[in-house]
Order: structure tokens, then C-alpha cells, then sequence
């Protein structure tokens, strides 16, 4: 499953730029701002048609589809998730629908359609130069297990790291990792040392278990929940309204968040050919501490017993990491371009 062109000579494209979209995000960021305000909602319809894209048809009325050049969105009705380009994104609240008119809440537009759909360009943009790559747990810490294959997480993440910062490194990328051997780094260390090295990226590196069940496999990508809202995996809604407040050092990258772990998450399933099982949202020790745009990736089950043993191949592992690399690049590019887009063109020499 391809989402973007996949060779570099073809230019590549983000879904769009429009200065009225980003008067609208500004807007809407500003009312964000006040939680007394009653719960916000905004046309999807209004929305598409400002940034240029046209209806589709769909078979359900309870799905709607809006395609430009490059991209397709797809929302279903009562569904807490939109489809990037088919990649799984997941929100706060559920789209709702009103005949035919379809609605996502305020906060849903603000943190996620809008920093991936129409980001907005800045001179401050982040433009990625140095790396630093987390592989998950260490040491006394293996992280999951399959005993049966005798496969420990810790081990594969660094791997994987390895592989991802040989490949960045030819890409001319400066690339550090939190731990280059089997040690044990506590979690407030590795989001401290994206401020005491000064990456401009940060992308912890894991693999996911569901024991006992052994069904579920693919891959997954976390950012930073904003401020007010629910972690994709608290189902119950059970994090209290003071934990749901508190504002991170994280929050200060939201949208380059939300960018980010759109390309990785599209970029590792299109690579890998595997479940998408979405762009999600937690509050992860690790991702509250940093101090630059950063994700957690989730690159398979090692519960799963075919993904396990597809992990455990070294070929399948290069292809985790070469996902990796793409979807980095992939940002990288967006980030220039939105820089470059925000800063004034040199005034003409004087002759
Ligand atoms: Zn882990």
C-alpha cells in the first residue's frame, strides 16, 4: 500500500498549502484555547472545499470521500478515526453527520486534520539535521518476549535502531542513539537528551505484544496526546480531567507531532505491507519530556507468531527500518518545504 510517490526523482507532494487554511487553524487553535468554551464542531464539507478538494462518491451514505491531486480523505460516521491516503488516523471524538453534512470537533481539527493535511508554513519549522533514535527498553529491561521463539524486545529495537541510523547517516543526517548496547536507560534520561543534544528529532523504536491473545499484528505510531484529550488506548476514558490538562514540554511540537507520525505510520505500512493499526495518541514518559517533534513507533507483535517470525529475519528487519528512514524523509521534506514557504524571497539587487 503506497500512499506518495515511493521514488525519490519524483517530486513529492504534501496535501496542500493554503493561506486560508491556515487563517481558519489559527481561528480554531484560538478557541481551542479556552476550555470553557461549549464543545466546538466544523464542517468537513466547508473545510475540504476551502483547501481545494472536491467531493467523491461513496457506496454508503454514512461515509463521505474528498480527493484533490494527490491525496484522498475518507470519514465514516460515529467513527473516532479519518483515512489519510488510506493511513488510519486516530481521533478524540467520532465524526458525526447531519444530512450529508459531516462534522469533526474542534480540538480533532486543530491537534490532527489540520497540522498533517494543511500544515502551516513557519520559519521556525524544524528542519531535521540531527537525529536521536531510542530503542526501547535495555538491560534488566527486555521489554516483551515470545519465549517460545526466544525473542526479546530489547534486542530487536536495537537493531532496528542501528539499521535506521546506518542508513540516515549515508542520507547525511547526524544520528545519535539514547542507548548504543544492551543497558538500561531510564525514560525521563532519553527525552532529557533531546535537549542536552539538541536533536531537531526524536523517534523511540518498539515492538508491541497482545498476550495472551496472539491475534492482533501491524504496526502502530504514537505522539503526544493533547492537552484536554483522551490517549487512543484509554477506551474507558478513565484519565482524570488534571492528568488530561497538564501541558508538556512535548506540547510545544503538537503540530510537527502529528506530521510526524503520519509519515512513519504511513511509511512503515507501506513498506511492510502490514496491518495499520493507526496513528494513536498516549501520553508516554518519553514523549512528554521532549524537547523536538518526536514519535514512538510500534514496528509488530512479537506476541503474533507469523509477525514474530517475520521480525525475527534480519531482511524483514531492514525493511522496518528503510520504512523508518522513508517516513523521516518524508518529513524532513515537508519541514523544509513549509520553512522555505514561510520565508520572504531576498529583495532583488539593486543595479
Ligand atoms: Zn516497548
Amino acid at each position: 500500500m503506497s500512499l506518495f510517490p515511493e521514488a525519490v526523482s519524483v517530486r513529492f507532494h504534501p496535501f496542500f498549502f493554503t493561506p486560508a487554511a491556515n487563517l481558519l487553524a489559527g481561528f480554531f487553535l484560538f478557541l481551542g484555547a479556552f476550555s470553557s468554551l461549549p464543545a466546538q464542531t466544523i464542517s468537513l464539507n466547508n473545510t475540504f472545499q476551502q483547501w481545494g478538494f472536491s467531493r467523491d462518491t461513496t457506496p454508503l451514505a454514512s461515509t463521505a470521500r474528498w480527493k484533490n491531486q494527490w491525496s484522498h480523505i475518507t470519514v465514516e460516521k460515529n467513527k473516532p478515526w479519518v483515512l489519510l491516503n488510506n493511513t488510519r488516523v486516530w481521533l478524540n471524538t467520532p465524526v458525526t453527520e447531519n444530512r450529508g453534512i459531516f462534522f469533526l470537533h474542534q480540538g480533532d481539527y486543530a491537534h490532527t486534520l489540520q497540522p498533517i493535511v494543511a500544515p502551516t508554513p513557519s520559519a521556525n519549522a524544524p528542519v531535521v539535521r540531527r537525529i536521536l533514535l531510542d530503542p526501547g527498553h535495555g538491560g534488566n529491561d527486555v521489554g516483551t518476549q515470545n519465549t517460545r521463539l526466544g525473542m526479546q524486545e530489547k534486542t530487536f529495537a536495537l537493531d532496528v535502531a542501528r539499521r535506521v541510523k546506518f542508513i540516515l547517516e549515508q542520507q547525511g543526517y547526524q544520528v545519535l542513539l539514547t542507548r548504543g548496547s544492551d543497558t538500561f536507560v531510564e525514560l525521563e534520561k532519553r527525552s532529557l537528551l533531546s535537549r542536552q543534544t539538541q536533536a531537531d528529532l526524536f523517534i523511540s523504536i518498539h515492538f508491541n505484544s497482545a498476550a495472551p491473545a496472539t491475534g492482533p499484528n501491524g504496526i502502530e505510531t504514537f505522539i503526544l496526546t493533547p492537552p484536554g484529550h483522551y490517549s487512543s488506548n484509554d477506551a474507558a476514558r478513565k484519565a482524570s480531567a488534571a492528568e488530561r490538562n497538564a501541558v508538556e514540554p512535548g506540547h510545544r511540537f503538537g503540530a510537527w507531532n502529528a506530521l510526524l507520525g503520519y509519515y512513519l505510520q504511513s511509511s512503515l505500512v507501506g513498506k511492510l505491507d502490514a496491518e495499520d493499526r493507526g496513528l494513536r495518541r498516549a501520553r508516554f514518559t518519553v514523549l512528554r519530556g521532549l524537547n523536538c517533534p518526536g514519535a514512538l513507533v510500534e514496528c509488530g507483535f512479537l506476541s503474533n507468531p507469523s509477525e514474530a517470525t517475520l521480525i525475527g529475519k534480519p531482511a524483514y528487519r531492514e525493511k522496518i527500518a528503510q520504512g523508518i528512514v522513508d517516513g523521516v524523509l518524508k518529513y524532513s521534506r515537508v519541514v523544509q518545504q513549509l520553512q522555505q514557504a514561510a520565508t520572504p524571497n531576498p529583495p532583488p539587487r539593486r543595479s
